[in-house]
């Protein structure tokens, strides 16, 4: 549109006060729309979009031994060296991590020790929950990442919470689907 039709339009719109109706029609509508406010995190949690890069986790192969084989190619490409890796060779004669450390109050979260590693060993789960008032709580070691809850397979699903007003104790249930936000959101 050019700039002469553009301040037409916009001459026009303040003369039919268009304009101040399409924004108090906006206005209106979102005042009568489903409120947004999320009872966080008793009674409803985020669900993040599959593509979130969350809480890292190591995994483990068909046989259920770690798949990582201490390359320290993901500390290497780390851009925020909060990965360590201390190599060691077990018993039948495989490079396994000694220690696998990462600090996740560094972390960026960019994923780029997982597009990294040649062995598949590390991705970022969905886990989002794990602040802490702590630093040192944040380094997670090498068991942590292999076993911590819903660090599995699928990197963990984020469990919905619910409160159980009878027993007044937060319940966790099973369920994999959390709350979707974005459906309260009216977009155009
Ligand atoms: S996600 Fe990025 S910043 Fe975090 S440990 Fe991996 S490479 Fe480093
Ligand atoms: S996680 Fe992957 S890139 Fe990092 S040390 Fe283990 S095998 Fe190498």
């Amino acid at each position: 549109m050019s700039r002469t039709q553009n301040s037409i339009g916009t001459w026009i719109g303040w003369t039919f006060f268009a304009d101040l109706a399409n924004g108090l029609a906006l206005t209106f509508g979102y005042m009568f729309s489903r409120s947004v406010t999320m009872q966080y995190p008793d009674k409803e949690k985020w669900l993040p979009y599959s593509r979130y890069r969350g809480h890292h986790f190591l995994k483990r192969d068909e046989e259920g031994e770690i798949k990582c084989v201490a390359c320290e190619l993901c500390a290497r490409i780390c851009p925020c060296y909060c990965i360590e890796v201390v190599p060691y060779e077990d018993e039948k004669g495989n490079r396994r991590p000694l220690k696998f450390e990462i600090d996740t109050a560094r972390c960026l979260f960019c994923g780029l020790c997982e597009d990294a590693c040649p062995a598949d060993a590390i991705a970022l789960g969905q886990q989002y929950e794990f602040s802490s008032f702590s630093s040192r709580d944040l380094v997670i070691g090498r068991d942590d990442l292999l076993a911590k809850p819903g660090k599995a397979a699928m990197g963990g699903g984020v469990v919905a919470a619910r409160l159980d007003t009878k027993k007044d104790v937060l319940v966790e249930t099973s369920e994999t689907r959390g709350y979707n936000w974005w459906r309260n959101i009216r977009r155009t």
